[in-house]
C-alpha cells in the first residue's frame, strides 16, 4: 500500500483532529505512536475496537511504519486496560512495543503521549515530526489497514442511555436516528458530540456523523457540564466573565498539562489580559500558541467557574493573527509533572458524571439510514468538491466528492442509493 492509496481512500485523523492522513504520512520519522490512550471520560470505542479488530488495526501500524521508514512503532495504551494489553502484546514483537502510561486526562493530548511513551518534548509551536514522532489514533490505523474508503464511524453513545456502546455508524446518518436505537434515561437531554471535555454541545439532532466524530454523549439539559458549556458559548461570554471574576489564583495554569510539560501555556495569564486588554491594545502571550484546548483550566482547575480555556483560545486566534511566535529556545518539564497529573476517576468526579455506566462493548446494531447527508468538510482543509450530480445511482464506497486544494480529502458513498441532492457542503443520497 502507498500514500497514494491512502490518500484515494479518504483517510483522515479519525481521533477527532480530521486533518488528512496522506499529508502526515508524507514524513519521515523515527517512531511511530499508536494513540491509544483514549482519554476522554466515558468513552469507550478505541478499546472496544482493540478487542474487536487488532490485526486490521496492526496492519494498518505496520503499513504506516513501512510507508515511513519508521525504525520502531510503540502503542500507547493506559495501564487500565490489561485485557487489550495482554492481547497487543501477544501479536506484537520485534521493533513494536506496548508502553502503558497513567489513566489520566489529557492523556491522549499528543505532546503528552510523546513524553509520557518516549520522554521527547516537544517544543512550543512545534509539531511531533520536530522530535522524530508520528502519532496516529488507533481508528485511523484500523482505516489504513481495511483497504477499503472510509464510509463508516466507530462511536461511543454514553451518559444518560440504559446501555452504553460502542456502534458501527454509515457517515452521514443524523444523531436522531443514532439515538433512536437507544433508550434514553433523560426527559430533556441535549448532545455533547466528540467528548465531554473537547467535544461540542449540540442542539440540533439533525447534525449528522462524520468521518471524526468519536462520541454522541447525552446529557440531561440541567446538567452541571451543561450548564457550563452554555454558559461559555461566546467569545463575548468569556470575555466578560474574564473582566468580571478572575481572582489570578493561578490553579488553571497550575493544573494545565502543556504548562506542567514546560510549555508557556499561562491560561491564568490569558484571563488576565482579558481583563486588562483592548481591542485596539491588545496584550498578548504567544506562549499560550502552546494550548491544546483539552479544557482541563475550566472544567476541572477554577475554583471560580471561569473559562480560562476560552480565554487562552482567545489569545491564541490573536496571536495567530498577529503573527507571534515563541521565542524561547528550550522548555524543562515542571518538577510537579508527576504529582499534579488529574486521574480520570478524579476527572469525572468533577464532571459530576459518575452517575453514567462507564462502559462500551461493541454492540451489533444494524443502523441502516434510508437517507444520508455526507459532509464534504469532514477534514482540516479545502471541502471536497462533488464528482456526482442529482439523480445519480451509487453505490457504498464510490466516490462522490474528490479532494481540492493542498489539504483535502476524497468523500465516498456510504450507502446505496441515488443522490437527492448536492451542495458545497453536502450530499445527500436515498437509500435505493
Ligand atoms: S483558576 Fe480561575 S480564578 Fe484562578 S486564575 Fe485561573 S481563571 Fe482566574
Ligand atoms: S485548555 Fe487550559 S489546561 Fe488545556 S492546554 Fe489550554 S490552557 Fe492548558
Amino acid at each position: 500500500m502507498t500514500i497514494n492509496d491512502i490518500e484515494s481512500l479518504g483517510v483522515i485523523g479519525a481521533g477527532g483532529a480530521g486533518f488528512p492522513t496522506h499529508i502526515k504520512l508524507n514524513s519521515k520519522p523515527d517512531t511511530i505512536i499508536m494513540n491509544a490512550a483514549e482519554c476522554e471520560p466515558l468513552l469507550h470505542k478505541d478499546m472496544a475496537l482493540i478487542l474487536h479488530h487488532s490485526d486490521v488495526i496492526l496492519q494498518g501500524f505496520k503499513i504506516v511504519m513501512e510507508i515511513t521508514g519508521a525504525k520502531q512503532g510503540i502503542i500507547g495504551i493506559k495501564n487500565k486496560h490489561p485485557e487489550e494489553i495482554e492481547l497487543l502484546k501477544s501479536k506484537v514483537n520485534g521493533n513494536i512495543q506496548v508502553i502503558t502510561v497513567d489513566d489520566v486526562y489529557p492523556a491522549g493530548d499528543e505532546v503528552t503521549l510523546i513524553y509520557m511513551t518516549t520522554k521527547r518534548i516537544v517544543l512550543p509551536g512545534a509539531i511531533p515530526i520536530s522530535v522524530g514522532c508520528l502519532v496516529q489514533n488507533v481508528e485511523t490505523l484500523y482505516n489504513i489497514g481495511l483497504n477499503k474508503p472510509v464510509v463508516e464511524k466507530f462511536i461511543s453513545v454514553a451518559g444518560a442511555v440504559e446501555e452504553p456502546a460502542t456502534i458501527i455508524v454509515p457517515v452521514g446518518t443524523t444523531y436522531k436516528e443514532v439515538l433512536s436505537n437507544f433508550n434514553i434515561t433523560a426527559s430533556n437531554y441535549v448532545v455533547r458530540s466528540g467528548g465531554l471535555m473537547m467535544g461540542i454541545l449540540e442542539d440540533d439532532l439533525n447534525k449528522v456523523i462524520s468521518k471524526r466524530t468519536g462520541a454522541l454523549i447525552v446529557l440531561p439539559d440541567d446538567h452541571h457540564c451543561v450548564t457550563m458549556y452554555r454558559r461559555f458559548s461566546t467569545p463575548h461570554a468569556t470575555d466578560i466573565i474574564a473582566k468580571a471574576g478572575c481572582d489570578q489564583c493561578y490553579y488553571c495554569t497550575e493544573f494545565c498539562p502543556r504548562y506542567l510539560l514546560g510549555q508557556p501555556v499561562r491560561p491564568e495569564t490569558a484571563m488576565r489580559n482579558r481583563m486588562f486588554t483592548r481591542e485596539d491594545f491588545p496584550m498578548l502571550d504567544p506562549g499560550n500558541l502552546s494550548c491544546c484546548e483539552c479544557n482541563l483550566c475550566t472544567m476541572y482547575a477554577c475554583p471560580e467557574g471561569l473559562d480560562p480555556r476560552g480565554a487562552t483560545v482567545i489569545e491564541k486566534r490573536l496571536a495567530r493573527e498577529q503573527n507571534l511566535k515563541w521565542d524561547g529556545e528550550q522548555i524543562t518539564v515542571h518538577p510537579m509533572y508527576e504529582y499534579r497529573k488529574v486521574p480520570t476517576k478524579k476527572l469525572m468526579q468533577r464532571l459530576d458524571v459518575l452517575m453514567f455506566k462507564d462502559e462500551g462493548q461493541l454492540k451489533d446494531i444494524n443502523i441502516n439510514p434510508k437517507t444520508v447527508r455526507v459532509p464534504l468538510d469532514q477534514h482540516v482543509g479545502s471541502p471536497a468538491k462533488a464528482v456526482v450530480n442529482e439523480g445519480d445511482p451509487v453505490k457504498k464506497y464510490d466516490i462522490i466528492a474528490k479532494a481540492s486544494g493542498k489539504i483535502s480529502s476524497n468523500v465516498h458513498a456510504s450507502i446505496n442509493g441515488i443522490i437527492k441532492k448536492v451542495t458545497p457542503s453536502e450530499i445527500t443520497i436515498k437509500s435505493a
